[in-house]
């Protein structure tokens, strides 16, 4: 679709970033043109109704908030453990090498708040997962990942079953 062509043509693949091996995709063109993010914005914005919408630290944020702003909801920063202000719930994940924490405000959400997930790549789904746990712990209803690139070949989709996970391209 022209969406897709629109994203493809603006994310750059750098090579052995971070680690050698791996293909990093590099978002920061796309957020460089405003009429692609515009697009991105206004889709994931769209991907399901919701109260909040939830940013991953730290790419997440860059696409949530202003998803967030687009659809009239609520912005809620998900992050690295150690780094928001007052009283957390927080969920570990494994990595491939060791394991990651993020957190979220145990007061961020309403009772029966509906939350759509979004961050930039979903890659083996780890980090996805870790979310939906943490904003169905603090007493709300996850309708939705929103993810502006699903890496397919990595099955991060399989880890969220049960849960509605929109990618706007897929590689
Ligand atoms: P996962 O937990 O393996 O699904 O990794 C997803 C997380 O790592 C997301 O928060 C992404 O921002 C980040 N990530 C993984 N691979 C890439 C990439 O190629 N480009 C940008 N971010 C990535």
């Amino acid at each position: 679709t022209e969406l897709s062509t629109l994203i493809l043509d603006r994310i750059r693949d750098v090579p052995d970033y971070p680690k050698p091996g791996v293909v990093f995709k590099d978002i920061t063109p796309l957020l460089a043109d405003p009429i692609a993010m515009a697009a991105v914005v206004d889709e994931l914005a769209g991907a399901h109704e919701a109260d909040k919408i939830v940013g991953i630290e730290a790419r997440g944020f860059i696409l949530a908030a202003p998803a967030a702003y687009r659809a009239g909801a609520g912005f809620v920063p998900v992050r690295k453990k150690g780094k928001l202000p007052s009283a957390t719930l927080e969920e570990s994940y494994d990595l491939e090498y060791g394991s990651a924490t993020i957190e979220v405000h145990r007061d961020a959400f309403a009772p029966g708040d509906r939350v759509l997930i979004v961050d930039d790549v979903l890659a083996t789904g780890g980090t996805a997962k870790a979310a939906v746990e943490l904003v169905e712990r603090a007493g709300a209803e996850v309708v939705g990942v929103a993810v502006l690139m699903e890496l397919g070949f990595l099955k991060g989709r399989e880890r969220l079953t049960g849960i509605d996970v929109r990618s706007l391209v897929v590689v």
